[in-house]
């Protein structure tokens, strides 16, 4: 019988066991197996792991940027000559199908270190205008040792949108990955260093975020917390990293709208719908969960919306047809399963879905309600499942206060063929990111973040690259005066 294999953490460039020897379990949630082992780190391995990240800081800061971002792009083609065996381990940790892992995590994984690497070189600061005294100017500095807290529902490209910008603006990073599927960040950070970054600039401590996690954001020697996670995840990381004034930044949860118009194509509405909904099978923070359709449009919608995800092939991720895979962990679909519930008690109609699928493995079907209310729970909470609501909506101000009456502000679309009703709509929908005629579109050259309880700071473009520096300020005296006339203020 094979051996499940064990996972050790990865500290100062080498794969080292947790300080307590102890290890923990990682299942396929397609199967319900155990796949690995994995070490279970404690604050002994925070601290091995901060000394190893701030004896690296100093010699990885000092590298020209240049070097630096030929580091990124070794990364980057030695993921694209890996990608079969990442693209499995996350299939097989997480449940997304192959076909997705294979087409889309991995080779944009691949493109986003390619990104930070280039755009990185083409930062500059600034020269102000203080003369003709003095000539002042910024330079962007590393922050030092930065800590980087991933959620389980893309495990490789959540750690990529940080990890690319976080090291190439010149930061030693240490990486806390989801418990439930932390195998493909210690795969890259293994990567990151055959690359060439030196031992201690990639870590990744695996354990429990509430004693690792937190130790990390605690500890006086960590400069800043980049979170991925759960909106009371980050709350409670902001009130502990406010012990040493840790910045942090944070990209929480979501309930994002998506809006169809009278005048919309609905044909292409409802295909964008059955992606934006159920991509991920609705695991993702963008995912379109509340659906306001105008009256007009309302049964040709969903009636569409219905036949199209009802095409989606639901089964074994690593079948290649397969677009939706089982949801991560039992505890999560049962949550899932208890939106469900609560809605069908609440009174909403069912049109697709709603029952367990009887295959093993910890599925949920695509499941549509209609007729929803916004006091709802799936119209208020983040399912973060493959679990959405519709509503009617008479007139574009209803719809945008529909939008607006959350708390979160992460996305929403709106779905019509009057560009300018779109974007007086998109002015005043509170949302960090509002799609036109398409949902969950995300370029590495587009700023991704939230406002509200979604959360602050971006990831992704340019601005990642301020998250993860901060401006130093440097202004040199040019009068050479002994005394310059502004003493005088004191004489
Ligand atoms: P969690 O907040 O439960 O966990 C995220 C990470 O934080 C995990 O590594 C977790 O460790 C760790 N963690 C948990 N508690 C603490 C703590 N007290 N201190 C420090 N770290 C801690 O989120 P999920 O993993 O369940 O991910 C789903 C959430 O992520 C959803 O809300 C989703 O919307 C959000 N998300 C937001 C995105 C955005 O861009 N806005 C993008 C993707 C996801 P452990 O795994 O051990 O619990």
């Amino acid at each position: 019988m094979a051996t499940t294999p064990t996972y050790q953490a990865f500290i100062n460039g080498e794969r080292v066991d947790g300080s307590s020897g102890e290890t923990f379990g990682v299942t396929n949630p397609a199967t319900e197996e155990e796949i690995a082992r994995v070490a279970l780190c404690n604050e002994a391995d925070v601290e091995a792991a901060v000394a190893a990240a701030a004896a690296a800081a100093p010699g990885w800061a000092g590298k020209p940027v240049s070097e630096r971002s030929k580091v990124l792009l070794k990364l980057s083609q030695l993921i694209m000559e890996n990608a079969a065996e990442l693209a499995e381990l996350e299939t097989r940790e997480h449940g997304s199908p192959l076909r997705k892992t294979m087409n889309f995590d991995v080779p944009l994984c691949a493109e986003q270190f390619e990104y930070f690497a280039g755009v990185a070189r083409a930062e500059t600061g600034e020269t102000l205008p203080v003369g003709p005294w003095a000539t002042s100017y910024t330079v962007r500095e590393p922050l030092g040792v930065v800590g980087l807290i991933t959620p389980w529902n893309f495990p490789a490209l959540m750690v990529v949108w940080k990890l690319g910008a976080a090291l190439v603006t010149g930061n030693a990073c240490i990486v806390k990955p989801p418990t439930v599927a932390p195998l493909t960040t210690l795969r890259l950070a293994e990567l990151a260093t055959e690359a060439g970054a030196p031992p201690g600039a990639v870590n990744v401590l695996t354990g429990p975020g509430g004693s690792v996690g937190e130790a990390l954001v605690r500890h006086p020697g960590v400069a800043k917390i980049g979170f991925t996670g759960d909106t009371e995840t980050g709350k409670r990381i902001m009130a502990v990293a406010s012990e040493t004034v840790k910045a942090v930044g944070l990209e929480l949860g979501g309930n994002n709208a998506f809006i169809v118009m009278g005048d919309a194509d609905v044909a292409a509405a409802a295909e964008g719908a059955a992606f934006g909904a159920f991509f991920n099978s609705g695991q993702v923070c963008a995912a379109a969960s509340r659906f306001y359709v105008h009256e007009s449009v309302y049964d040709e919608f969903a009636e569409r919306f219905v036949a199209a995800t009802a095409a989606l092939q639901m089964g074994d991720p690593m079948d290649m047809g397969t677009v939706i895979g089982p949801v991560v962990y039992e505890g999560h679909r049962d949550k899932v399963e208890s939106y469900i519930a609560q809605t069908k008690k609440e009174g909403a109609t069912l049109l697709l879905g709603g029952e367990r699928p009887d295959m093993p493995g910890l599925w949920v079907a695509p499941t549509v309600f209609g007729d929803c209310t916004n006091d709802m729970a799936v119209m208020q909470n983040e399912v973060f499942g493959p679990v959405v609501g519709l509503a009617k909506f008479s007139t574009p101000e209803e719809a945008v206060a529909l939008t607006n009456d959350t708390q979160y502000g992460l996305s929403a679309s709106v779905w019509t063929k009057d560009v300018r009703q779109a974007m007086v709509m998109a002015s005043q929908i509170q949302a960090g990111t509002v799609w036109i005629n398409e949902h969950l579109i995300i370029f590495c050259e587009t700023p991704w973040g939230g406002c509200k309880q979604s959360g602050w700071g971006k990831d992704l473009s340019t601005m990642a690259l301020e998250e993860y520096s901060y401006t130093k300020h440097i202004y040199i005296d040019l009068t050479g005066a002994e005394v310059k006339p502004w003493y005088q203020i004191l004489k």
